[in-house]
């Protein structure tokens, strides 16, 4: 028979609990040194899946487990580790009376789960409840200094960062990249004719619609803020001619759309520069290369594309002139 425990039971921070009879006093205190021991170890990082992994490794050491798994509602995924069995426990932890969940913990194993290891169970999860606290907050602060606060895109940083794994992915393995860098075309004068504010929801709106154009794709795109009203498109998987189709049909999709600002309605376009992935190419020639295209797509009147192969064809022309 399958069993599932308590599938609501709820864990608190540890109220400490001195009235154990003088015959259980040695266990006590073994438990006490247990629960010391894991809180030790626990301290020592602030990576979540690594809190969770230490957690998992000790408590197995005194309660055999198949599988331990926490999920919480900013969670993509469920952190799973083990393999699972057909009875299961689960616990809400929570951290203190008006702090709310933390999430849900949930173990499993092939065998029924005795109450005396249930108890020890509590006691033990009791000094997860700070930890993963403190690795949910790390993860927060991690994930809001790579966020633009306006756009809720990702920022520059964000960019670099994946751009580095990016081009060492594609290399790897014998892939293409490419990028596109977007930048709205005269958006000084919508700041000057609407003010800033309008200019920020018109940013708010191209960031949106670019987010909308990476999910509407079938390869993986994202998008970010590099700065001010200018924005990129990393586009994995992608060579030059995709890039050049995904940055027009970008383009097309910011001339039609409309930004509504006190009952005005503003109109904007893009211009945008492309480059796809060299064999030597690092974060900085790569972006160097688009950013180039996109100057020459401003040369050449705005509101269109221009590839960095176009421009190296210009170039060898001019070589061989
Ligand atoms: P171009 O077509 O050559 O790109 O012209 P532009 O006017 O778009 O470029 P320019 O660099 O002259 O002006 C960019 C403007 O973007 C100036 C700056 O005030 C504005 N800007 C930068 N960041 C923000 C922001 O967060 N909000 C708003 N509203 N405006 C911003
Ligand atoms: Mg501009
Ligand atoms: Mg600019």
């Amino acid at each position: 028979m399958v069993t599932t425990v308590n599938p609501s039971n709820t864990v608190a921070f540890p109220s400490e609990k001195t009235t154990a009879p003088a015959n259980k006093r040695v266990a006590r205190d073994s438990q006490t040194n247990l629960r010391l021991q894991l809180s030790n170890l626990l301290q020592t990082t602030l990576d979540l899946d690594q809190v969770l992994q230490f957690f998992f490794e000790q408590v197995q050491t005194q309660i055999p487990l198949g599988s331990m798994s926490f999920n919480n509602e900013k969670l993509t995924n469920a952190i799973t580790l083990g393999k699972s069995g057909r009875h299961n426990c689960h616990y809400n932890l929570v951290t203190g009376q008006d702090q709310g969940t933390l999430g849900e913990l949930s173990f499993s194993r092939g065998t029924k789960f005795k109450e005396t290891e249930l108890q020890l169970l509590e006691l033990l999860i009791t000094c997860l409840i700070c930890p993963i606290r403190n690795a949910l907050m790390y993860r927060d602060a991690l994930q809001s200094a790579q966020k633009d606060p306006l756009t809720g895109a990702g920022n520059r940083l964000a960019l670099e960062n994946t751009m580095e794994r990016e081009i060492a992915l594609a290399k790897r393995y014998q892939q293409p990249l490419s990028i596109l860098v977007i930048d709205i075309d005269n958006f000084k004068k919508i700041n000057d004719n609407y003010g800033h504010s309008a200019g920020d929801c018109v940013l708010k709106d191209v960031s949106r619609q670019l987010s909308l154009c990476c999910r509407e794709s079938d390869a993986s795109y994202h998008s970010y803020r590099f700065g001010g009203e200018e924005f990129v498109v990393l586009l994995s998987n992608t060579n030059n001619q995709g890039a050049l189709i995904a940055a027009e049909r970008i383009r097309r999709a910011i001339e039609g759309m409309e930004t509504n600002y006190n009952n005005e309605r503003i109109k904007v376009t893009a211009s945008v520069g492309t480059s796809s992935l060299l064999l030597d190419d690092s974060v900085t020639s790569l972006f160097d290369r688009a950013d180039k295209a996109l100057y020459k797509a401003k040369q050449n009147g705005r509101n269109q594309t221009v590839t960095a192969q176009e421009l190296a064809i210009d170039d060898s022309e001019l070589l061989n002139f």
